[in-house]
């Protein structure tokens, strides 16, 4: 059955923006220099990490301006230097590693954030409220003012040596995209990653969107072999042009899938993180087919799905996106989530009990989505049968 098993979109059709050729945020030549960006002397950490959690328009104006020339958009200090619409800042990272205490803390021990905000400017993104704790009131903030945390990887370094015990998981991207464009000028993975590969028995994992992580194959191999790595890729869709509604910024749909790709031939465990998937648009039982067996093929070793979730500056803005596309969806999306910041229970078993089916289809390994009913229990089971709770090679 093609159709959702809650809803049919009959608006979805003309729903699509209209195809345009663009360039992937990932293919364009990031221009913040290394030296030179103004800092911040003081900026709040992110208190709890969220889990998470991408091809741009042409970029039309200029590269970037210098500070001395670029506006201050909606007031603030000058910013340090403009890129593509965003304005690229840094701040003091007091610690690199943020331990999870909440339900977070099924999937990971630690969380790791390289920058604050992220580029790719998903819709549904739920880490958009966390730039509120940098006293960013408007949510358009998150994609258009970014912060490079200054110190990161000694930071890391440091707190290697003094908190991390071994066999626990440290996540890489669980609040901005860590290989975001930013990334290819900054190097705060590539400075993580040497890290990670002077470490022991850890197990990380690494979420993206972006086709930059291929850059840092040789030290992801490296970590790998004295740790337990995996590299989520992530795909809501197929559909290059769904995507570019729903991801604007990020690169396609297929570019990810050649990352996995990419990084399966090099020996890299990869797999597809199916997050968010939103009911009645991204998970018709045609392209979950089409995503997972094209992910199996090009040699994903497993699947994480999770259905959305909307609170804080997200739920607004993604009703607020998905109105002029899909007003039953959106209208449906608004009662569902007024209560609470999940999607009911049965929608949820109804996406985990199809997107399951699908995998074991195709044959990649699932994990169920902790915040379904009885979904941790299950999500420690499958992190055991997978080997994400095991020892590390
Ligand atoms: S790539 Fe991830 S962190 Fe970045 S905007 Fe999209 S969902 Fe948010």
């Amino acid at each position: 059955m093609d159709t959702p098993l809650l809803f049919r979109i009959p608006d979805v059709a003309t729903a699509h923006p209209r195809e345009t050729t663009f360039l992937s945020a990932d293919t364009a030549e990031d221009p913040l220099p290394a030296v030179g960006v103004r800092r911040h002397r003081k900026a709040p950490e992110t208190p709890s990490s969220v889990s998470s959690p991408s091809t741009s328009p042409p970029f039309a104006s200029p590269p970037f301006a210098s500070a001395t020339s670029a506006p201050t958009p909606r007031g603030g200090p000058p910013p340090a230097l403009r890129a593509r619409g965003v304005t690229f800042d840094r701040i003091p990272a007091r610690t690199a590693l943020t331990r999870q205490t909440g339900p977070q803390a099924a999937w990971f021990d630690w969380s790791a954030n390289p920058f604050r905000g992220c580029e790719y400017a998903c819709g549904y993104c739920y880490a958009r409220p966390t730039h509120a704790w940098l006293g960013h009131a408007d949510p358009r903030d998150f994609q258009e003012r970014i912060y490079v945390k200054e110190g990161f990887v000694a930071a890391l370094r440091r707190e290697l040596r003094t908190k991390v015990e071994p066999g626990q998981h440290i996540a890489f991207g669980t609040a901005t995209d860590p290989y975001q464009p930013v990334e290819r000028r900054e190097g705060q993975m590539r400075g993580a990653l040497r890290e990670l590969a002077q470490a022991r028995g850890l197990r990380v994992s690494i979420t993206t969107k972006s086709n930059v992580v291929l850059r840092d194959i040789d030290l992801l191999r490296k970590v790998a072999e004295s740790n337990s790595l995996r590299v989520n890729v992530t795909v809501t869709t197929p559909d290059a042009r769904l995507a570019r509604l729903l991801e604007p910024k990020a690169p396609t749909p297929s570019a990810r899938i050649g990352v996995v790709r990419a990084l399966s031939r090099a020996g890299v465990r990869a797999g597809l993180f199916l997050m968010p998937v939103l009911p009645g648009i991204t998970d018709g039982d045609a392209d979950l087919r089409h995503l997972l067996g094209s992910m199996r093929e090009a040699g994903a070793a497993y699947v994480a799905h999770q259905t959305v979730f909307l609170e804080g500056s997200a739920r607004p803005w993604l009703l607020g996106r998905l109105r002029a596309a899909y007003p039953r969806v959106a209208a449906r999306y608004e009662m569902w989530t007024r209560a609470g910041r999940t999607l009911p229970a049965e929608v949820r078993q109804d996406v985990a009990a199809r997107v399951g089916a699908i995998a074991r289809a195709v044959g990649l390994a699932t994990r169920m989505d902790p915040s379904a009913p009885g979904g941790r229990r299950e999500c420690r089971e499958n992190q055991r049968t997978f080997g994400f709770l095991s020892e590390p090679a």
